[in-house]
């Protein structure tokens, strides 16, 4: 049988970081390992090739936007999303459950006249369900209107009843449905369905959104075995066993419990005590701090079994990655690298010689070149950097290509800022096994 196991290669001696690998039946994940996200079915503006050419292992896909669009049917015609997206590697899906507690109902709280002035490509673009921190900040500002039209998300014991965000039809998320649909998609790692609060809420409905995630993980993991141990449940074939009867398909378990400690540990240790193939934490880079953050995975890491992988949700900026890797985590999905490059902000080395990096903490690994100090600029966005777009191409002509909005450069600075996160996690790989991740980390985020 196609197996999934992590196999724990070197353990950090100063830090609780590991070096290990995730082996997945449609192949082997190098961890600690940075995970982008493919919303749609596809990391924005990058073929399967260039992204195994950046030595992506694995990519995150969200399984609410393939359930809404293009839908399961489409996607089962062609046995799963492998096929469909013509990527033969590890792939990861979610719940669906953040995008139904976020964009969802986010977009149907806005009074109606502003609706129709949304257009649907900037609602993707800007809603992927791992903004960074402070852009989750923003976001959040806005979906606080939930709160104030809650008809809209209806959230019970059984599930989520919601609208899609694309046509206002209704439909409803229960955990046995999250993992019909991820069954379907086809996944190596699935996420079990959880109960993902906002930010900030109260310690009583923390608590009851924990006992409801609790629950949920119970029958998310019975349904995934009844889906595992009989193929066919409802009539619905499980596309990838017609490919491969043996291919098993991984669930991951999901902490949630906010900012509150006792939560916190309470959740991990009632996951943990569930026979799941590997553990995420939920319900972070929801517009916590990042010391909020960091104290979370405090919390709970020490709590986690040393046989299973660990998945953070949602965080990956340069000091995040440091932070997770030294607690242990083996993996983590973000949207910010890929939506970064969308932007023109291109990833560099604060001790690059490039004297135009910001001085805001938050951007310090970034050069904006949209500036009109890089117009005539001949030097690559990073002369360190050894990827395809700074080999063969200026700042100059990258600036260019973004004010004038022509398609190629998107891919170029996809590809610069990939390369870059994927050399900064063999660079953190190798310091694992060289027992020099602190010296590392300092260099990296304070120059010493
Ligand atoms: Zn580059």
């Amino acid at each position: 049988m196609a197996q999934f196991r992590y196999e724990l290669l070197h353990k950090d001696m100063k830090t609780k970081a590991r070096l290990g690998i995730v082996h997945t039946p449609h192949g082997d994940i190098e961890t600690p390992a940075f995970v982008p996200v493919g919303t749609q079915g596809s990391v924005k503006s990058l073929s399967p090739d260039e992204l195994k050419e950046l030595g992506v292992d694995v990519f995150f896909v969200n399984t609410y936007h393939m359930y809404l669009r293009p839908g399961m049917d489409v996607i089962g015609k062609f046995g799963g999303l492998h096929k469909f997206i013509g990527w033969d590697g590890p792939l990861m899906t979610d719940s669906g459950g953040f995008q139904v507690f976020s964009l969802a109902r986010q977009k149907y709280a806005m009074p109606l006249g502003s609706q129709k002035n949304l257009d649907p490509s900037s609602v993707s673009f800007t809603t992927d369900h791992n903004l960074s921190v402070h852009e989750k900040v923003k976001l959040d500002k806005i979906s606080l209107l939930p709160a104030a039209n809650p008809q809209l998300v209806k959230i019970t014991d059984e599930g989520v009843e919601f609208r899609s965000h694309w046509d206002g039809t209704k439909h409803m998320f229960t955990p046995e449905l999250s993992m019909d649909l991820q069954w379907q998609l086809g996944a190596d790692m699935h996420i079990a369905f959880d109960d993902c609060p906002p930010y900030p809420v109260t310690y009583a409905q923390a608590k009851k959104s924990m006992e409801r995630t609790h629950r949920w993980a119970k029958e998310s993991l019975e349904a995934h075995q009844k889906f595992y141990a009989t193929q066919h449940l409802r009539g619905v074939k499980i596309f990838t066993s017609e490919v491969n009867p043996n291919v098993y398909q991984a669930l991951y378990g999901s902490i949630q419990g906010s900012t509150f400690e006792d939560l916190r540990k309470e959740s991990a240790k009632f996951i943990c005590s569930l026979n799941f193939d590997g553990i995420a934490i939920g319900g972070v880079a929801v517009g916590e701090s990042k010391a909020e953050m960091i104290n979370v995975l405090d919390w709970v890491t020490p709590l986690l079994l040393p046989d299973k992988p660990r998945h953070l949700l949602g965080v990956g900026e340069i000091d995040d990655i440091f932070a997770l890797v030294e607690r242990g985590m083996d993996t983590f999905d973000c949207v910010q690298p890929t939506r970064l490059a969308r932007m023109g902000r291109l990833l560099v080395r604060r001790n690059n010689p490039i004297s135009q990096l910001s001085n805001d903490p938050i951007k310090r690994y970034e050069l904006d070149i949209n500036k009109k100090e890089f117009a005539q600029d001949a030097k690559p966005i990073d002369p360190a950097c050894t990827c395809y777009t700074c080999q063969y191409f200026s700042r100059a002509y990258l600036r260019h290509l973004f004010r004038v909005r022509e398609l190629l450069v998107y891919r170029l600075a996809t590809i610069h800022n990939l390369h870059f996160v994927q050399q900064l996690m063999r660079e953190i790989r190798h310091a694992i096994t060289q027992g020099t991740l602190l010296e590392l980390k300092n260099q990296w985020l304070y120059n010493r």
